[in-house]
């Protein structure tokens, strides 16, 4: 941690520990040093972690990676028979916890430059430091498009307060607005509010419905269950496609073997093990590219069927 910056030996840092006076001393010795001195359990700030790039047609779209966090697996598998789930681990070779990865989308087509989500938010995700490292001014994005509320993935629409993106425009689902428009306030659905006040204050707001071509080339799709409003998206350019899964499955090796296992994280848990199912099979029947939201980074590849559920096959 600080050993290698500031040349503390293990036993003058247990000393310096015990005084209590380490992150003093950390800090005074660290000045000048790479990286910043923070109080003792505060996060390090988001470095760029790194983004994949391909072509859908004539889009031109990159994941970046926001982030990896852990995941309890039980999540995923609220009413699998006893046992099941710690099988299906153990033959995938899978730790516990789970690495639970945030994969946010760029879309580039001609002078558009639109963003599907925005992952953890700036103190906790690296989509902005990732943005910088490419030089991509905030400036440039034209659109922001939202999939669902939840704070992984609307973290970096507002930063002090402000819309991140000063000239996007934010697409957010109608659906979903109702929702939290009748939502008791807590933290989750004040920072919502704080989003669509602010975009819609700037006459940044649209709001979109399910199954409609939002902008050129991106169609909203209802993927209902996870929340209310969740959407899923479908990128198509000259033959090609791209379909954005996003949150209707969380994990690329448990949520493909049993769709039908329940998400402790979905809001209705039948309607989202019904959406889950139907799009695997119209991936696996169409032989469709997908990208989830939090499947190990860059989160795309293949739905192949296998037994009474699927396997995703990984492809960049
Ligand atoms: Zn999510």
């Amino acid at each position: 941690m600080m050993k290698s910056s500031i040349s503390l030996s293990r036993r003058n840092m247990l000393r310096l520990m015990g005084t209590g006076a380490l992150g003093i001393v950390a800090g005074k010795a660290l000045a000048g040093a790479p990286a910043p001195a923070r109080a003792q359990g505060a996060n390090p700030p988001p470095k760029p972690l790194g983004f994949f790039a391909f072509q859908v047609g004539d889009l031109e779209v990159t994941v970046i990676r926001d982030g990896v966090r852990p995941l309890d697996p039980a999540i995923l598998a609220t009413n699998a028979p006893e046992g099941a789930l710690a099988t299906l681990l153990q033959e995938n070779g899978l730790p516990t916890p789970l690495n639970n990865t945030f994969n946010v989308l760029l879309v580039k087509s001609g002078e558009r430059m639109t963003l599907v989500d925005t992952g953890l938010g700036a103190a906790a995700g690296s989509l902005l430091v990732t943005l910088d490292a490419l030089g991509i001014n905030r400036d440039l994005i034209t659109e922001v498009v939202f999939s669902h509320q939840h704070g992984d993935h609307i973290g970096a629409g507002l930063l002090d307060g402000k819309l991140t993106f000063p000239k996007a425009m934010y697409f957010y689902p109608e659906v979903e607005k109702g929702v939290v428009d009748k939502a008791a306030e807590s933290g989750g659905i004040t920072n919502n509010r704080n989003l669509l006040k602010a975009a819609g204050d700037a006459g940044q707001l649209t709001l979109f419905k399910a199954d409609t071509e939002i902008l050129p080339g991106i169609m909203s799709m209802a993927a209902y269950g996870h929340t209310p409003g969740h959407t899923a998206f479908m990128l198509s350019s000259n033959s090609q496609s791209l379909l954005c899964t996003v949150d209707s499955a969380l994990n690329n090796v448990v949520s493909t073997a049993h769709p039908e296992w329940h998400v402790q994280f979905d809001a209705d848990k039948v309607q989202a093990a019904e959406t889950r199912q139907r799009l695997f099979s119209e991936a696996a029947a169409k032989n469709m590219r997908i990208l989830a939201y939090h499947f190990p980074f860059p989160g795309t590849g293949f739905i192949a069927k296998s037994g009474d559920g699927y396997r995703f096959i990984p492809s960049m």
